[in-house]
């Protein structure tokens, strides 16, 4: 048995779709696991989807559910989230994630907790190169919206499919983005200059409170001077931003760039907190208790924390105080 990393995540098993059963990842990974705790299952979606299942419990100890992913491998990058103009697409080999920050959507998204992991990369990657086909054009791709990019990789190794991939594919760019300082796996591959890793910035004493079980700001802001000093190309979030903390933000601002230099920054981007009516009233159904929920306002059809407007355009100063327009794009919604 390849015992799993100290300090990584306990599951409480390890379910085996049987369309995977023989897959070499599935042996990994099973492998880092006692036999008894191994259970075999035919579809993940009768596991993943049964209503009725407390997220919330889930979450304190999750199951790993290995399967096979069948359709729809890329999604359009919502208008709210692109950076620049390239065609702009997410993929999700990881559905949840162990960190467990207050405002994060798959709370509402999913009725498990569990964390899911499709291993079929190879259908995966057809899906982007066809994708880049059809644009004839480079394209960005960016694998952090079901999940932390990186909280599991210590337990999946995901990047060992996707780095060689992005490393022949000099026609694409690849996001990454976490708020997991447990960079080790990035430090032992070269840096490429189309992957991207982003990290999102939350001042210290908001990440404390709204972000658990994610690195300190401290160990965020450490760990992406480590990647600059290894040459990654560096991606910069404060997104979402909290209304009302104009100065610790301003001081966040200084902090990260007195520390990295503009010449390792792909790009700075700044965005507010919304949430569908339908994915919150989940969320509060789960987290009836979480303070940050209790603030947001409605408007339209989404939910968000008001004073977003000057709290954006107080951040975007400050940076364009530090950066060049060029590198920021700001997200209103
Ligand atoms: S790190 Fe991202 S995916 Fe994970 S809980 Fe926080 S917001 Fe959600």
């Amino acid at each position: 048995m390849h015992p799993l990393p100290k300090g990584s995540l306990l599951m409480r098993a390890i379910y085996v779709e049987d369309a995977v059963k023989n897959h070499p990842k599935t042996a990994f990974l099973c492998q880092r696991f006692s036999k008894k705790d191994i259970i075999p299952i035919r579809s993940y979606s009768q596991l993943f989807n049964r209503k009725r299942q407390s997220f919330r419990l889930q979450k304190q100890n999750p199951a790993l559910i290995i399967a096979k992913k069948h359709a729809s491998f890329l999604l359009p990058t919502s208008p709210d989230c692109m950076i620049g103009n390239l065609p702009q697409y997410t993929f999700s080999c990881v559905l949840n994630c162990p960190f467990s920050c207050s405002y994060c959507f798959l709370r509402g998204r999913y009725h498990s907790a569990d964390i899911v992991y499709f291993v079929n990369a190879d259908d995966f990657q057809n899906a982007i190169a066809k994708k880049i086909q059809e644009h004839n054009a480079r394209c960005l791709f960016f694998s952090g919206f079901d999940s932390d990019s990186l909280a599991m990789e210590p337990i999946l190794n995901v990047l060992d499919d996707f780095w060689p991939f992005f490393a022949a594919r000099q026609d694409a760019d690849f996001e990454l983005r976490t708020k997991s300082s447990a960079i080790a796996p990035l430090l032992k591959r070269d840096p490429l200059h189309n992957v991207i890793v982003a990290m999102t910035l939350t001042p210290s004493s908001l990440a404390s409170l709204w972000e658990k079980g994610a690195a300190s700001t401290e160990k965020r802001l450490k760990a992406l001077e480590t990647l600059e000093q290894h040459g990654f190309s560096l991606g910069i979030r404060f997104d979402p931003i909290f209304p009302g903390y104009e100065k610790a933000y301003e001081d966040l601002v200084y902090a990260t760039f007195s520390r990295l230099h503009l010449e390792s920054i792909h790009s700075v981007t700044l965005g507010p907190m919304h949430l569908s009516k339908a994915g919150y009233k989940r969320m509060v159904s789960q987290f009836p208790d979480d303070r940050l929920l209790a603030r947001l306002q409605e408007t339209d059809q989404t939910l968000s924390l008001p004073e977003k407007e000057a709290s954006l355009l107080s951040l975007k100063n400050s940076l364009l105080k530090i950066i060049p327009q060029t590198l920021l794009t700001v997200h209103t919604r």
